[in-house]
């Protein structure tokens, strides 16, 4: 994967831009940046891949409701948003540097434009597209439904698990969509590129 274009593009809309072949690779850098922070994670399977979580916690303060005990994970959705440094991946990068997410609560695409220092988007070769046509179909059609798979959502897309049904389940997990032109004002944003799949 040549991930040339996709950062001189995101870099002309203000984004800062790392690339790296490995996640492992990837983690180590994000490692030594990020230190002694209020550092708040989205739910993104991306992360979990790298393992980055287990990192940060020696030397910073986490919060990531995902490892939260179930009655402490609003208090937590709640306490991300305000962090320092929040990290998360995307469902989408277009080539010219466009970056999309779907979310169902909405804690993390909120979390993505405001109450940071800084904000990290950690995003593997997959999601890459090359139009935001097609970086809108591959959120929409494979990250939505592979996710309400994932979480054993009763949706059309979990059932039948090939292509978004634009349903109106009370288990629909596609509830806002928010698509980053530039990084919000203010927050540092860098995007961390990585060759290789990660997340859905
Ligand atoms: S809108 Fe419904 S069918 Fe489409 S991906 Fe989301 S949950 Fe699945």
């Amino acid at each position: 994967m040549v991930f040339e274009t996709v950062k001189k593009n995101l870099e002309e809309r203000g984004f800062l831009v790392s690339v790296f072949s490995t996640a492992a690779e990837a983690a180590a850098y994000m490692d030594k940046s990020i230190d002694g922070k209020t550092v708040g994670f989205g739910g993104s399977l991306t992360l979990q891949e790298l393992g980055i979580y287990e990192m940060l916690e020696r030397h910073n303060t986490m919060f990531w409701h995902a490892v939260a005990p179930p009655e402490t994970k609003e208090e937590v959705r709640k306490a991300e948003l305000s962090t320092q440094v929040f990290c998360t991946s995307a469902n989408g990068l277009s080539e010219d540097g466009q970056i999309l997410n779907i979310d169902g609560i909405g804690n993390r695409v909120a979390a993505s434009l405001f109450g940071h220092e800084k904000v990290y988007f950690v995003i593997g070769r997959n999601k890459l597209a090359p139009t935001y046509e097609e970086a809108l179909w591959r959120a929409r059609n494979i990250a939505a439904p592979k996710n309400a798979m994932r979480l054993g959502k009763k949706t059309p897309c979990a059932v039948k698990g090939d292509r978004c049904y634009n349903c109106k389940s009370p288990d629909r997990i596609c509830q806002s969509f928010v698509t980053l032109w530039g990084p919000s004002m203010g927050m540092e944003t860098e995007v961390i590129l990585v060759d290789q799949d990660l997340g859905l």
